[in-house]
């Protein structure tokens, strides 16, 4: 059986409600993305070529991936996310292959993103690594180059690429016509982490003494990520506390945000 076998793509159901702060990224990704999707005919009659890839690079946990499934949604065209790390250590020896049958199922879908999570484990700097790429890196890296220069022809498959290491990917892959557009997704600035607690409590039953805004102050280099999951964990916090004391939990209190901040270690920190 094929390797990408059961492998679909979908238009993602998250939207640009569901992310917090990040207003010049998502308005650069909806002219970037959006508006060639939407708008083709425009595009030729100026005789504008729409961009084919994306970079999107920073720190982790602070949207790169969620960012690209929104655009999907907001173009309404269907996405397919493919994991760099595990195209190399899963599909050993196959890499090529899946990748290129990838290519062929998003030009058959016709407009569609492929996303490439890691893109540096397949689009390292080449001779730069310590250990020197490996082989199996290479041939992914020239296949994924061959693919993308093919997409002229095929209008309206667009890719794009998260990393971490931005500096650490192959010159190759950055060239015109591949990634022209990089975009820095950077760490939630203050109004965005005031975003970003208002979208994970938004069905939360939270006490009037729960100040959001000041909660934003005070967490300061927490990534989205680490937002989203000391929401989650302040929901658990009043469920112990009541069970510890014998009542019923019905109110989320700024004493049990304030107990799982003070737990928890923002990695942007160290
Ligand atoms: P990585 O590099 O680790 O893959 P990433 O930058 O791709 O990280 P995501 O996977 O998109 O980050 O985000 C991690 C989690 O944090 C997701 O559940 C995402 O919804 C949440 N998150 C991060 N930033 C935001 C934000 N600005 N608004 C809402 N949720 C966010």
């Amino acid at each position: 059986p094929s390797i990408t076998k059961g492998v679909t793509l979908e238009i993602p159901k998250v939207t640009w409600k569901d992310i917090g702060g990040l207003k010049d990224v998502k308005k650069e990704l909806e002219k970037a993305v959006e508006w060639p999707m939407k708008y083709p005919a425009s595009f030729s009659r100026l005789g504008i070529n729409p961009i084919r890839g994306i970079l999107l690079h920073g720190p982790p946990g602070c949207s790169k991936t969620t960012l690209a499934k929104a655009i999907a949604n907001a173009a309404n065209v269907p996405f397919i996310s493919l994991s760099c790390t595990e195209m190399i250590s899963k599909f050993v020896g196959q890499g090529e292959g899946y990748l290129r049958e990838m290519f062929r199922k998003a030009r058959l879908a016709g407009k569609s993103i492929i996303f490439f999570d890691e893109v540096d484990a397949v689009a390292g700097k080449r001779g730069h690594s310590s250990s020197g790429n490996s082989v199996a890196e290479e041939r992914v890296l020239s296949t994924l180059l061959t693919e993308m220069d093919g997409l002229e022809e095929a209008k309206g498959v667009l890719v794009l690429a998260a990393t971490n290491r931005r500096e650490a990917i192959d010159d190759a892959l950055l060239r015109p016509g591949r990634l022209d557009l990089k975009l820095y997704v950077p760490p939630p600035d203050l109004e965005g982490r005031f975003e970003i607690l208002k979208v994970y409590t938004r069905k939360m039953k939270l006490g009037s003494d729960v100040d959001l805004r000041r909660l934003a102050e005070d967490t300061e280099r927490f990534t989205g990520a680490e937002l989203e999951g000391l929401c989650k964990e302040v929901g658990v916090e009043a469920i112990r506390e009541a069970i510890r004391e014998n009542k019923q939990a019905s109110v989320i209190y700024g004493r049990h945000f304030q107990i799982v901040k003070n737990a928890l270690k923002p990695a942007l920190a160290a």
